[in-house]
């Protein structure tokens, strides 16, 4: 989601008539944050130190910050206070002021504050510049209403908010004339998707509509929240071609306890059961997860749960978090008696299971033919070049001139932990 922003920012930059530069060459420097681990916040003020001296140096150029970061309150009176320097502070419901934001810096020699504390309405026609031609990410809702107790979303994403189908088919139709092949719907929970819009039509729908665009070869989509997950997408997924046989569903924790006080609304089983009915619904699909390690309260029986669904299950990719305490959060206010130590032992753990599974999963393409949308020359080894599978692995591949953007088959020859390489058979004919 926070990518995609950027690219929303970055094509009201374009349309500005800015050009990408390097740092030091810059005019505007602009840091688009993201709140959800606390991590990522600290990088953005180890980066924002180090601009000082450049500031000091360049006194016109503009440093800007923006994204959910700054939906905090906290985080701006940090940045108000020990980073001086910073010019333009806004957050993540006014990316189109950014204009006249810049324009006022120009003049004004304060720090600008700019932030929507209530969601307003859906602006639609905002430029994008993507870095890639051939597949696209489109926002179909924005914001969320679960509050998961950890979870810092809804707290600076505001409500979940749906964009008309109209605005959604518009865009991919547009998207499909350029040449793009590959779309990926976004929202926090996708499954939600129209229940604000009082309107008949569902997620599931959606999709059947985007299978319908000419032009579009492949569809994928996230993020689903396994309460929300209908057997009516699960038909869809099936039933469509152009859906991917991928499918990510975040399950954060096995435990029962944790889940309840992770305010997740399912439970273990009900998890269980869902994924099994993709499983064998959807014929190859391949599976992934988010999972967060250490949550408050979280003792070694309850993380040998979450151990348990990774074995049953075999997702091939898992992203893995150690939790995060997020002021504002539920969760924050929960005692936490284990330490850093202990959650990261687990987290140990949970590499080590899931890397076995990934290869094991992975061995499994050896000496296949795979559909790949070719998408560039890898960057590793330029004379090959690169691209997933619809189940979304990475395969890099030798093959000929005049591919980048087609569709083609691929034999597998190699395989490795994250990426496969192969060589091209021929083109995918349709
Ligand atoms: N809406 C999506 C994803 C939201 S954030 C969903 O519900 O699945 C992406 C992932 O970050 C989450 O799935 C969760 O695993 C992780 N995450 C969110 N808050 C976190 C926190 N406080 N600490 C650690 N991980 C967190
Ligand atoms: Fe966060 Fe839960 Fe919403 Fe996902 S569903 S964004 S984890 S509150």
């Amino acid at each position: 989601m926070n990518a995609h922003d950027s690219e929303k920012i970055a094509g009201i930059l374009d349309t500005m008539g800015l050009r990408a530069a390097v740092k030091e060459q810059a005019d505007i420097i602009l840091f688009n944050t993201c709140c959800v681990r606390e991590h990522a916040e600290k990088r953005v003020f180890g980066n924002l130190g180090a601009l000082l001296k450049l500031k000091t140096e360049k006194p016109n150029l503009i440093v800007a910050v923006c994204g959910c970061m700054m939906q905090q309150e906290h985080a701006v009176e940090m940045i108000r206070k020990k980073y001086r320097h910073v010019d333009i502070i806004f957050g993540t419901h006014n990316l189109y002021k950014l204009p006249e934001l810049l324009e006022r810096a120009i003049n004004e020699k304060h720090t600008l504050i700019d932030i929507m504390n209530t969601e307003g309405m859906i602006i639609e026609d905002i430029p994008v510049l993507r870095e890639e031609k051939f597949k696209a990410w489109v926002t179909i809702m924005y914001g969320c209403n679960n509050f998961c107790s950890y979870c810092i979303v809804p707290h600076v994403r505001g409500r979940e908010r749906s964009r008309k189908p109209e605005d959604i088919i518009r865009e991919i139709e547009s998207l499909a004339e350029d040449g793009c092949k590959e779309v990926t719907l976004l929202g926090q929970n996708v499954n939600s998707y129209g229940k604000d819009l009082n309107m008949e039509m569902d997620f599931a729908d959606i999709v059947r509509m985007v299978n319908e665009i000419e032009g579009i070869e492949r569809i994928r989509f996230m993020t689903s929240h396994p309460k929300d997950i209908s057997d009516k997408l699960i038909y869809t997924m099936r039933d469509c071609k152009k859906v991917c046989e991928q499918l990510h569903l975040p399950f954060q924790a096995g435990s029962n306890k944790i889940l309840k006080r992770m305010n997740r609304k399912y439970t273990k089983e009900e998890y269980l059961n869902k994924i099994f009915k993709a499983k064998q619904e959807i014929p190859g699909v391949a599976l992934s997860t988010d999972v967060i390690v250490g949550f408050p309260g979280e003792t070694d029986e309850d993380f040998e749960e979450t151990l348990d669904v990774l074995r049953r299950v075999e997702f091939d990719q898992v992203f893995m978090f150690i939790y995060s305490r997020r002021i504002g959060t539920s969760a924050a206010e929960m005692e936490d008696t284990s330490s850093y130590e202990d959650k990261h032992r687990n987290f140990e753990k949970l590499v080590e299971l899931q890397n076995g599974i990934s290869k094991k999963l992975n061995d499994e393409y050896m000496d296949k033919i795979v559909e790949v949308l070719a998408e560039g020359s890898s960057k590793n080894d330029p004379s090959k070049f690169t691209g997933r599978t619809r189940t979304g692995k990475v395969v890099n591949f030798t093959g000929t001139d005049g591919i980048i953007g087609k569709l083609v088959n691929v034999k597998i020859n190699e395989i490795h932990s994250w990426f496969l390489n192969g060589q091209m058979v021929d083109e995918v004919k349709k």
